[in-house]
This record gives structure tokens, C-alpha cells and sequence, in this order.
């Protein structure tokens, strides 16, 4: 029986983007499963709980297959190896990234050699989109239509409008 190749795909999503979809639906192409891992990162202050993040992800992935959203806290080298899998899914923009990524991927390499990074280039359309940007213009009741998915659209312009 082929094994399955499950891969990781890890982030803050806060919110997820039309650049992060891009990279899952890529992602699928390689992979026979790909489990989102929204991270639970104390040093970061989200605009969007943990729970909010995943719900705008599962809504946003519900026609594909094969995908799983979970969330972490702590190593993500364990939270990989907990899942059976042995490869961590990265998105590339722009070379502004790729240092960074770059210096992640060797450090985990080294406390874990047998994890893999596989990085995956968006289409180009995406290449300067993040969820800052994204955070930015809709503060500014922006539009942010093209950028992210429906629902996310709808949940900035509901936080946006409380504050
Ligand atoms: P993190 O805080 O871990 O960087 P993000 O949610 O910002 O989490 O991003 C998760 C992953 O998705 C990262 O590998 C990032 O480079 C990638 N990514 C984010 N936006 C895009 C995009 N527009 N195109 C391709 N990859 C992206």
C-alpha cells in the first residue's frame, strides 16, 4: 500500500489570503493531504482569535478536498511529527522572504533532520499580498475585494465597523 504524503502547511493566517489558498490549491497538487496549522503564537497579537482564523480557513477551503485545519502552539517540529508527516509547506513572494525563510527552514533542519520545507511560489498576481496589507486597507475601509475570500472580506469590514 503507497503511504500517504501529508504535508503541514503553517502561518499566522491572520486573515487567510487569496496568496494562501493559491499555495494549498498548489500544495494539493503534490500532496495527497494537506493540514493547515494556524499558529497559536502568544508573541504575536492577532487581529483574529485562533478560532475566528480557522473558521475563515475551513470557509474558505470547502471546495477542496483532502485539506484538514488545525491549530498549534509550540514547536512546530512536533506539532508535524504528531500529524505522521514529515514536511512543512512554505509560501514564497518575493526575495524579501526569502532570508527568513531561508534561516527557518535550516534551524529546523538541524534540531530535526528528517523534516522537510518544501517552498512553493505564488502566482504572480499574489506576490505582494500579505495579511498586513490586507489588515491596512481595510482599517481604511479600503477595498480589499480580488485579495482575500468572501467571508474574510465580510469579517474586516465587521471588526473594522466595531472600532
Ligand atoms: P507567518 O507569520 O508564519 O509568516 P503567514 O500567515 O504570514 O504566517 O504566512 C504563512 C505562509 O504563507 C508563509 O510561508 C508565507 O510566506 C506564505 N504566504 C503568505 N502570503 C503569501 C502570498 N501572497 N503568496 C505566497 N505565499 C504567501
Amino acid at each position: 500500500m503507497k503511504t500517504m504524503r501529508i504535508a503541514v502547511y503553517p502561518g499566522s493566517f491572520d486573515p487567510v489570503t487569496n496568496g494562501h489558498i493559491d499555495v494549498i490549491e498548489r500544495a494539493l497538487r503534490l500532496f495527497d493531504r494537506i493540514i493547515v496549522a494556524v499558529g497559536d503564537n502568544p508573541g504575536k497579537k492577532p487581529l483574529f482569535t485562533t478560532k475566528e482564523r480557522i473558521a475563515m480557513l475551513e470557509e474558505s477551503t470547502k471546495h477542496l478536498k483532502n485539506i484538514e485545519i488545525d491549530s498549534f502552539s509550540g514547536l512546530l517540529l512536533d506539532f508535524v511529527k504528531s500529524k505522521k508527516s514529515g514536511i512543512i509547506i512554505r509560501g514564497l513572494r518575493a526575495v524579501s522572504d526569502f532570508e527568513f525563510e531561508f534561516q527557518r527552514a535550516l534551524m529546523n533542519r538541524v534540531v530535526n533532520d528528517e523534516i522537510e520545507t518544501v517552498f512553493i511560489m505564488t502566482k504572480e498576481h499574489y506576490v505582494y499580498l500579505n495579511s498586513s496589507i490586507v489588515k491596512e486597507i481595510a482599517m481604511f475601509n479600503g477595498n480589499v475585494n480580488g485579495l482575500v475570500p468572501p467571508i474574510v472580506e465580510k469579517k474586516l469590514k465587521e471588526k473594522f465597523s466595531k472600532t
